[in-house]
């Protein structure tokens, strides 16, 4: 297997290089897809242990209707394992929303059927006045009517810019606040408007909080399934060391299990990572380089499974934020230093609501997570677990009751199961780069890197959205710049 040479090699398996792998080999382009974890799927892996089956992290897909996840299933042949474990009209209560307006000191909770599809829900926990009101449906309004050319006008603009800019309700204010840091793992003075209006355009008109059977993994493992199915090489457990390029051009990697040859690497171990570390810098322009250190990392989620004995929670997914617990940057500094809060925002998917399967004898198992830093050596992240936990006791006191036991992750985790730390800092990130202004739209970084044969695949790069949904929409337009490179390689030999 060492000696044989490929047409690609594809760095890591979550949904950037397990899409890129997938596609190329279905469209006959050999492929080598190197995994350094046992499991694929990355960031968005599910455990599938002692019969449960659940989302290391919390996951909710946006959008649901029209994901990138769909025509890659479609051309795989799959359509029909393509099984979103709820439905944009699922008639069921599917979210429970809790929210402490800054002047109350309970929390209020509302129960909805579908994420944004009715606004009702929250007037209701806002307790809006009517003028209020009307003034956040033209927000809404105009944030899902928008062209994507028209989203793209506010790719230079803060999400915080772009609502100052009109009579914004302070619960609605409050409300994107959390929402940049729920959806987005960024805070609401740096994220970029034009993303965040266009998940919530997603969220609004096809659907947010999306799950599957088996969890989000269950993606992945069919895409690496199909992939091996139709001739691919899958190997787990390899990390690649190096990316061998000679004259500017790619020609391979260096692995511990030894060299692999192909004339085209897609990368999807991080834009930073493989340019710094598995590239190194002195194939680049220094100017290239300053570029690629000056990107700026998302933020990361700190996550907490929680182990039933028995169910208790009835919707799928729980939301739970206040005036005072969603950060933009000025807070978030704060807890750096130390400063750690009474409370923190919360998502928590239960994934007994999507699935019968996902705990062993009528058990339940809730993931949930809080926003944090991305510093693997972060120091706050116990005391953040602390918060979480006296949050849920505090708020659900019936989970606490019959709560076997608790798992804890945070950006060590994601980083030791995800990229390098290549700078300091940087690692733990959640979706990838930050979704900020000047690295979003027009600001991407490419995927396709200035060295001949290299391109990099996931939420680094290419794309837009959501987490999952832009890594493999990256990996699906990867697929196509690497079919038009590899053809115009052998037009020219
Ligand atoms: C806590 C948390 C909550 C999230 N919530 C959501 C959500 O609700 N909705 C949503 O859409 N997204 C969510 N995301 C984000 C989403 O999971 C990521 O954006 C997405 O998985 C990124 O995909 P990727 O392919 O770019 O990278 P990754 O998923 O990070 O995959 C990279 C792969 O490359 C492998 N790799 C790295 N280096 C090497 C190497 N040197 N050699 C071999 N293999 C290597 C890694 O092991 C990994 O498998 C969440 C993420 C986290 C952590």
């Amino acid at each position: 297997m060492v000696d044989e040479n490929y047409d690609v090699i594809i760095i890591g398996s979550g949904p950037g290089g397990s899409s890129t792998a997938t596609l190329l080999q279905k469209r006959g382009v050999k492929c080598l897809l190197l995994e350094k974890n046992n499991k694929v799927g990355g960031k968005m892996a599910s455990v599938d242990t002692n019969g449960y089956g659940y989302d290391l992290f919390p996951h909710g897909q946006v959008p649901m209707i029209g994901s990138a996840f769909e025509p890659i299933f479609e051309e795989l042949g799959v359509r029909d394992e393509f099984v979103p474990a709820l439905l944009p009209d699922d008639p069921r209560k599917v979210i429970t929303l809790c929210y402490r307006r800054g002047d109350k000191k309970e929390y209020k909770k509302v129960v909805q059927t579908q994420a944004m599809a009715d606004p009702q829900p929250f007037f209701d926990l806002w307790d809006l006045e009517e003028d209020e009101k009307a003034a956040s449906v033209k927000i809404m309004t105009e944030m899902i009517t928008m062209t994507d050319e028209q989203i793209h006008d506010y790719d230079e603009m803060t999400m915080q810019e772009w609502l100052a800019e009109r009579d914004c309700p302070s619960a609605l204010y409050n409300y994107m606040g959390f929402h940049a840091n729920a959806s987005l793992a960024e805070p609401i003075d740096l994220v970029a408007a034009s993303e965040q209006i266009l998940i919530m355009k997603h969220m609004m008109l096809q659907g947010g909080g999306g799950q599957y059977k088996g969890g989000f993994g269950t993606l992945s493992n069919v895409m690496c399934r199909e992939f091996e199915k139709n001739g691919g090489t899958l190997i787990k457990n390899c990390k690649v060391d190096k990316i061998n390029i000679v004259d500017g051009t790619v020609t391979g990697v260096d692995t511990p299990q030894g060299t692999f040859n192909a004339p085209v690497v897609v990368s999807s171990a991080g834009l930073q990572p493989t340019i710094l570390k598995l590239c190194g810098k002195d194939h680049f322009d220094k100017k290239y380089v300053n570029y690629i250190r000056s990107l700026v990392p998302g933020w990361a989620f700190t996550s907490v499974t929680y182990f039933l004995s028995e169910p208790v929670m009835d919707t799928g997914m729980y939301v739970m934020y206040s005036d005072d617990s969603w950060l933009d940057t000025p807070r978030y500094e704060s807890v750096k230093d130390g400063n750690i809060p009474d409370e923190v925002i919360l998502f928590m998917v239960n994934h007994n609501f999507y699935d019968e399967d996902a705990a062993p004898g009528g058990q339940q198992v809730l993931v949930s997570g809080t926003v944090c830093s991305a510093d693997p050596e972060a120091k706050e992240i116990e005391d953040l677990w602390k918060v979480m936990d006296k949050q849920m006791v505090d708020q659900f006191p019936e989970i606490m009751k019959v709560c076997e036991r608790q798992e804890y992750m945070g950006p060590k985790d994601i980083a030791n199961l995800t990229r390098d730390s290549v700078i300091k800092g940087h690692g733990g990130e959640c979706v990838g780069l930050a979704q900020i202004v000047g690295q979003c739209g027009r600001h991407k970084p490419s995927s396709d890197a200035p060295i001949n044969g290299l391109y990099i695949a996931g939420a680094d790069a290419g794309s837009k959205g959501m987490g999952t949904h832009q890594s493999a929409l990256s990996g699906t337009g990867v697929a196509r710049m690497v079919q038009n490179y590899l053809r115009c390689r052998a037009r020219i030999r």
